[in-house]
C-alpha cells in the first residue's frame, strides 16, 4: 500500500512516516501543496494523509481539485482544531475523515486502515499472469503455486506495475517510486531490479517497451 503524506511540520511528518513504515505501509512524504499536486499527478496512491495549512497551496484546495477530477482516493485530514472550525465546509466537500492535532499515532493508523478497507470493500486485489500470482494487499507472490521472496525494491517495482496492467511506466516514474522525492538514484538501478524480477518470475513478467518504459501484460 502506498500512502501520500502531505505535512510541512518536520517533527509531525517524521513521526507519522516512521509509524506508517512500521506497519509496512510505503510512504511518500511531501512538504508543501505544490509538491503534493505533483506527486498526485505522477502516480496512484492508496490513500492520502493531508495537513490543511501548507506552503504554496492550501490542503482544502488540493482536496477540492482531487474530487473535481473524480479521484475517490481515501483522504484523512490532519489539522489544528481552529482550522477544522474554519474549514468545515471544505472538509465536507471531500475528506473521508479527519484527526485534530495533537493525535495519537495508533489512532491515526487505525483510522487510515479503516478507510482503506472501506474503499477496497473487502475484495482482495490479485494480479494473475500465466503461472504468476501477485496478492497485492498481502504482498505475497507465487510462481506455479510456490511462494517467491522478493526484495523490498523488487516488490515496489512489481506493485507499481501490477496496479496498472497494460500501462507503461517510465524509468523516472519507477525511480520516484523507489527513492521518493529525495535520494541518489544509481543510473542502472531499475534495470537491476527488473532483471531480479525476471529471474524469479520468468522473462515474460515485465515487458520492456523500448524508449518508453516498462509494463506488465493485461490479464
Ligand atoms: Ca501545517
Amino acid at each position: 500500500m502506498k500512502i501520500l503524506l502531505v505535512e510541512d511540520d518536520e517533527m509531525i511528518g517524521e513521526s507519522i512516516q516512521i509509524a506508517l513504515e512500521s506497519e509496512n505501509l510505503s510512504v511518500d512524504w511531501v512538504k508543501d501543496g505544490m509538491q503534493a499536486e505533483a506527486a498526485l499527478a505522477t502516480r496512484p496512491y492508496d490513500a492520502m494523509l493531508l495537513d490543511l495549512g501548507l506552503p504554496y497551496r492550501d490542503g482544502v484546495d488540493i482536496l477540492r481539485k482531487l474530487r473535481a477530477e473524480g479521484n475517490a482516493m481515501p483522504v484523512l485530514v490532519l489539522t489544528a482544531r481552529d482550522t477544522v472550525a474554519e474549514k468545515v465546509h471544505g472538509l465536507r466537500s471531500g475528506a473521508d475523515d479527519y484527526l485534530v492535532k495533537p493525535f495519537d499515532l495508533d489512532e491515526l493508523i487505525a483510522r487510515l486502515e479503516a478507510l482503506m478497507r472501506r474503499v477496497r470493500g473487502g475484495f482482495e486485489r490479485v494480479y494473475r499472469n500465466g503461472d504468476v500470482m501477485v496478492h497485492i494487499d498481502t504482498r505475497e507472490v507465487q510462481l506455479a503455486g510456490r511462494q517467491v521472496m522478493l526484495s523490498a525494491r523488487e516488490w515496489e517495482i512489481l506493485e507499481a506495475l501490477v496496479l496498472r496492467p497494460g500501462a507503461i511506466l517510465s524509468r523516472e516514474q519507477l525511480e520516484k517510486r523507489l527513492y521518493g522525492w529525495s535520494g541518489e538514484v544509481e543510473s542502472n538501478a531499475i534495470e537491476v531490479y527488473i532483471h531480479g524480477l525476471r529471474k524469479k518470475l520468468g522473462q515474460q513478467i515485465v515487458i520492456n517497451v523500448r524508449g518508453l518504459g516498462y509494463m506488465v501484460g493485461k490479464t
